[in-house]
């Protein structure tokens, strides 16, 4: 399967998805506390995107019950949102996707309630910033090694992570998940080269301990292997000649978390 270059009309409309998503997560963000629980945070979301003409991306996607995935802990992705009550300390990582006018937007955050650990703060800060370290590379004639590199360098060796290996961004447009796939560790110049006006999802995956992970026993959640936390942000972005464009925005989020007193400010 190829790369699939957007016109402007596409990209028009993956930005469009794109708003609704950014704004339906900050909505679940002002609603994140100690005692609430992830299929409150779940209907949040769903009636976010209903309101505004949109469809969960990931509601009914190989049999995805909702449309948040919600990983709390040292669940990685692809949690299913539960009725347990979050408490203090824990980190919760939001994914969600939404389709609208026949193209879908993907994104991810974390955030953390009331007193987080130091060592897992610093995990969310790093793993933030090289999803903005890894975008820079996200530029016409680059490629998915370059991105991958610059996120791997930055956890793993400039400090103590590790990244996920089996879990990987991804190209999207009118279907989820498309080529190119975009690892989130790697070599300088291997991977596919990227053409202007392809769009994809950057998504570092990062674990405070072992980069090993499992499948839990809802057959969805995968978590770490040694059940130290892990983190999780992404945006979807379109490739362009010196700088991407980001169709995601954490703006609307970062205002909410930092208008939550509930939620760690890192
Ligand atoms: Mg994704
Ligand atoms: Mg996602």
């Amino acid at each position: 399967m190829a790369i699939k270059i957007k016109t402007e009309e596409e990209i028009e409309k993956m930005r469009k998805s794109c708003e609704v998503l950014s704004n339906a997560l900050a909505e679940v963000v002002k609603a994140v506390k100690a005692g609430t629980t992830g299929l409150a945070l779940d209907k949040i979301a769903e009636q976010f995107i209903a309101d505004h003409g949109g469809k969960p991306s990931f509601k009914g996607y190989n049999g995805f019950p909702n449309s948040l995935c919600i990983s709390v802990n040292d669940d990685v992705v692809h949690g299913i949102p539960t009725a347990i009550e979050y408490k203090d300390g824990d980190i919760i990582s939001l994914d969600c996707g939404v389709y609208m006018n026949g193209y879908h937007g993907d994104m991810a955050y974390t955030v953390g309630i009331g007193n987080v650990r130091p060592e897992v703060q610093d995990l969310m800060r790093v793993t933030k910033e090289s999803l903005y370290l890894g975008i820079q590379f996200a530029t016409v004639g680059r490629r998915t090694g370059d991105i991958g590199f610059a996120i791997q360098e930055h956890c793993e060796r400039k400090h103590p992570y590790k990244c996920d290996r089996e879990l990987v961004g991804h190209g999207l447009g009118k279907t989820l998940h498309e080529d190119p796939q975009v690892p989130n560790y790697g070599r300088k110049g291997d991977g596919a080269k990227l053409p202007e006006n392809c769009v994809i999802a950057i998504e570092p995956m990062v674990n405070l301990g072992t980069k090993d992970v499992y499948t839990k026993r809802d057959r969805w959640t995968i978590a770490t292997q040694d059940g130290k936390p892990s983190v999780h942000f992404e945006h979807t972005l379109v490739v362009k000649p010196v700088k991407a464009e980001l169709l995601t925005s954490f703006t609307a989020i970062e205002k909410a978390v930092q208008e939550n007193p509930e939620l760690v400010k890192i």
